[in-house]
This record gives C-alpha cells, structure tokens and sequence, in this order.
C-alpha cells in the first residue's frame, strides 16, 4: 500500500531534535524523502540513519535558518539532488523565557531571527521551488498555542508565534491568488516534551498558558493546567503535521491546527 506521502520530497527544518525529528520520522515512515536541515549535525546525522534503518529515505543539511545565503544553498542543494520541494515543514525554533523588563534587545532579536525571519526566508525561497513541478505543496508552519493567547514571562516568544499565526494565512492568501495550487497552513502545538523546555521550565510563573511553580516538571505543569491532563509527545504533533503534509488536507489553507489537549479551550 502506498504511504500517505508517498513520492514527495519534503524540507523540515530544525529536524535533528523534538517535533522536526518526529516529523522528519513519520514523513519519511508514509513514502517521503525527507530533507533535514539544524545547527545540531550529529543528531541530524542519528535522525537520517534512524530514518534509513527502518527503511526510508533521508538526507541531513547543516542549515541556519536565520540566514538567507544558506537557504538559498539548501533549496539549491534539493533542487540537483531530488528536483522538487513538495512539503516545507518551517519547524526550527527556539523559546527565551523572560520578562519584558528584563529581557535584552540582543535575546529579543535572536529568537525573532529564528521563529520569524526563518519562516519568512522558508516561504521565500521554498516557494520558487515548489512550483517549478506544477504540483502545488503544503507548507506548515509551526506556530505555538503562544501564538494563540498570551503568556507572562514569554512576550517575546508569544510575539515571534504570533507572527507566524497571521503570516501564514498571508502566505495562504498570496499562494490561492497565483492558483499555484501550495498551501499554507500553521500548527499550534501545546505543552510537548521536548528539550525546547529546558530554556523555559524552572524558571518562575509562566501565565495562563501552564501555571507552573519555579522547577516545576512538564508532568505536573500539565497535571494542573491541561484538560487532558498529561503532556504532549513530538509525535501527536507531527500526526497533525503529516496530515496537512498530505493530500488529505488538499481544501485547507490558510488554517490553525491546535493540537494541545484542550490548553486553549478554557
Ligand atoms: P527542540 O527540541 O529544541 O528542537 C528545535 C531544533 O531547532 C533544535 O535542534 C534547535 O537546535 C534547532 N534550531 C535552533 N535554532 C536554529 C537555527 N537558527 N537554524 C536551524 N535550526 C535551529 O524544540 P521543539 O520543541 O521540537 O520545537 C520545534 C518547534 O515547535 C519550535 O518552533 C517551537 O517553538 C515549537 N513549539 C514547541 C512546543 C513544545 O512544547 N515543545 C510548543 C509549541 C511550539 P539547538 O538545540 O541548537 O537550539
């Protein structure tokens, strides 16, 4: 039986680690090629072979996704290897925790640079690509229940998903206007364990969207605040992320998948 994704060649960015790892696997388990690019090459390198021992096909990059040169490289690098790009997971991301009085420009920035700047330079650069096959494509971006609702002690990554949020649907906008057939759609993932926690857990009070006492664990922040009342693991996102990757989602553009244990319901 053919994959869900069988025969497209898909990019996660920031796929050595967490959700993109997860991603990049189950991409790769439904018939994907999948293109990992990070910063972090070893893990990178145990994501490929993890991928081609269970007998699928995957390439690593080193790739920064805050630098337009190196983008231009990768879809270069895509383009003479496999000669389409039909799924861009724009997934690298990091989360600073602090206060807004304390935070400094220089921390402010640096994150802006990876969850926004990256996604912009992904949509930039993926797109020309994604329609040299007359395909069309599904381009995901990872947003966050941050860009959803906001957080005390997390301004500035609530602002950086928030952006993400209503680029997104600009992006799904521009694409339906070309009739070029690629989609744009954002995911909103909740509380997942991952090691993106580790810059954030144990640092105090983070708001409304876990109430978590200082050193608290993923377990007990989300025994309180989910409705569910567990964590999320990478791959309830990357499900969602394959879907949207999928024909199956052919009518949706433009779109929030929140996936998050009803965080944000009450
Ligand atoms: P993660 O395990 O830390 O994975 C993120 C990966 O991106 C890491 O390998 C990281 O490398 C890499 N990265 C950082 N800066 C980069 C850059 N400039 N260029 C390329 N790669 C870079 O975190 P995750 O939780 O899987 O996060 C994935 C995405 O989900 C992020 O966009 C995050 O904001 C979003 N998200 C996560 C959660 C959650 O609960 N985990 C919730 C909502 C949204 P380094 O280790 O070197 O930084």
């Amino acid at each position: 039986m053919a994959g869900r994704v069988q025969g497209k060649v898909a990019l996660v960015t920031g796929g050595s680690s967490g959700i993109g790892r997860a991603a990049a696997e189950r991409l790769a388990q439904e018939g994907a090629t999948v293109v990992i690019t990070d910063l972090q090459d070893a893990k990178g390198a145990d994501v490929v072979a993890a991928i081609q021992a269970m007998g699928g096909k995957a390439d690593y990059l080193h790739h920064d996704v805050t630098q337009e040169q190196a983008w231009i490289e990768v879809m270069a690098a895509i383009k003479a290897k496999h000669g389409r790009l039909d799924i861009l997971v724009n997934n690298a991301g990091i989360g600073i925790s602090a206060s807004v009085l304390d935070m400094s420009l220089a921390d402010f920035q640096r994150q802006t640079a990876i969850n926004v700047d990256g996604v912009f330079l992904g949509c930039k650069h993926g797109i020309p690509l994604m329609r040299t096959s007359g395909d069309g494509g599904s381009i995901i971006n990872i947003s966050s229940i941050a860009g959803l609702k906001g957080s005390a002690i997390l301004a500035g990554y609530c602002a950086t998903k928030g952006a993400v949020r209503l680029f997104t649907k600009s992006v799904a906008m521009e694409c339906a206007n070309a009739k070029d057939g690629i989609r744009c759609n954002s995911v909103h993932p909740g509380i997942i364990e991952t090691p993106i926690w580790d810059s954030i857990i144990g640092t105090g009070e983070i708001g409304d969207n876990a109430r978590a006492p200082r050193s608290a664990t993923l377990d007990a922040m989300t025994a309180d605040s989910v409705p569910l009342g567990v964590k999320g693991m990478p791959e309830d996102i990357a499900n969602g992320i394959l879907w949207l990757a999928s024909d199956e989602s052919r009518y949706v553009t433009g779109a929030e998948l929140v996936i998050d244990g009803g965080l944000t319901v009450k």
